[in-house]
């Protein structure tokens, strides 16, 4: 077992931190007169209340994700997407110009813009030829100042589940967090690591609304953790990241399990097809990677060109040629019935 200390994590600066203070979060109980925020009572919004500060801790949305999800409020961040999680979580272990987070390319661009953004240097272990983590490649790059290994399962781009014995070993190993994305959990066979989120003081999960409940425009994202680790982030945050129609929606839509349910059987029936029918089309496609997102990675004879000739024809996919084992890749999203056909008969008029 390895010694996780979060005090020793978090930058002394962070854990001196006395956070702003707002008004909303001094006075959180029933009053009916409210003029302690400098907001306009009296402004014409209907029957709104845009006129007032949202709740600075989104107490309803989070009770209903608990719910949903078998874990405490209090373990639970909710972000502006789940990228303010990403941010939030370099700022509060990683000193600038000093400090390294570990990343495994192929992988989702955020990690290192957020690190970039910060000063914080990223050690890069690019994921083995079957897209899995090269754990010992892993261990030999974590040295004192590495305070965070992201991890992406699903994979963007690759699609594919992380073993959980690799996560679980690097888990036991690492004295910072381990952050396993989980962005596009709800499209796969496997369970989510928040049902162990108890055995690992040193496990941040990701989620977000963006992808499965179909919410990208709300911007809202979870990151799920221990208490203490949740407190950090509740204190490093922006005090109003959440705003009051987000809130509110997302409240709304987490009660639809069933919607959910439906879209993501669509989602996954169509991904099934569309790997079969791109298959076919071996003039231009070499290998359709097997997917638990709602993407595929595609590789085809001349990635650069078939980009190009979708986008003569209006449609766009995700050129993902120049990262690392992913020569001649494109990463194209599961559309609609009617998307998805539009695409296969472009492609099928390629030459
Ligand atoms: C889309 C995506 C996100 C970002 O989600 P937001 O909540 O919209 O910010 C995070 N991680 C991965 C891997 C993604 O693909």
């Amino acid at each position: 077992m390895n010694s996780f200390s979060l005090e020793k994590l978090i930058r002394q600066n962070i854990q001196q931190l006395i956070p702003y203070s707002s008004a909303r979060s001094e006075f959180s109980g029933q009053a009916t007169i409210l003029l302690d925020a400098n907001e306009n009572s009296i402004a014409d919004i209907g029957d709104s209340n845009y006129n007032r500060y949202p709740d600075p801790l989104q107490k309803e949305v989070k009770k209903r994700i608990s719910e949903l999800k078998n874990i405490q409020p209090n373990d639970i961040f909710l972000g502006n997407g789940s990228d303010e999680a990403i941010d939030l979580l370099i700022r509060m272990c990683c000193t600038p110009g000093k400090d390294n987070i570990i990343i495994c390319p192929p992988t989702y661009g955020m990690y290192e813009v957020a690190a970039q953004i910060n000063d914080i240097s990223v050690r890069k272990v690019i994921l083995k030829e079957n897209f899995q983590l090269d754990v010992p490649g892993i261990l030999e790059q974590i040295n004192a100042q590495t305070k965070l290994i992201f991890i992406c399962s699903p994979n963007n781009p690759t699609g594919n589940l992380l073993n959980e014995k690799d996560i679980e070993t690097l888990l036991n190993s690492f004295n910072g967090l381990i952050v396993i994305d989980e962005a596009y959990i709800d499209f796969g066979q496997a369970n989510s690591w928040i049902s162990r989120l108890k055995e690992f003081p040193n496990m941040v999960i990701l989620q977000t609304f963006s992808k499965a409940w179909g919410l990208a425009a709300l911007r809202m994202g979870a990151a799920y953790a221990s208490k203490e680790v949740i407190a950090v982030l509740n204190k490093i945050k922006a005090p109003y990241n959440i705003n009051h129609s987000t809130q509110q929606i997302v409240s709304q839509k987490l009660s639809d399990t069933e919607d959910l349910k439906n879209s993501i059987n669509k989602i996954t029936q169509q991904r099934e097809y569309l790997t079969t029918a791109l298959c076919k089309l071996d003039k231009v496609v070499e290998i359709v990677y097997p997917s638990d997102a709602n993407f595929l990675l595609v590789k085809v004879k001349n990635a650069n060109d078939v980009y190009n000739y979708l986008l003569q024809h209006k449609v766009v996919v995700r050129n993902r040629s120049n990262q690392p084992l992913c020569d001649n890749c494109l990463r194209i999203t599961i559309g609609s019935f009617a998307e998805n056909e539009f695409l296969l008969t472009v492609l099928k008029e390629y030459k």
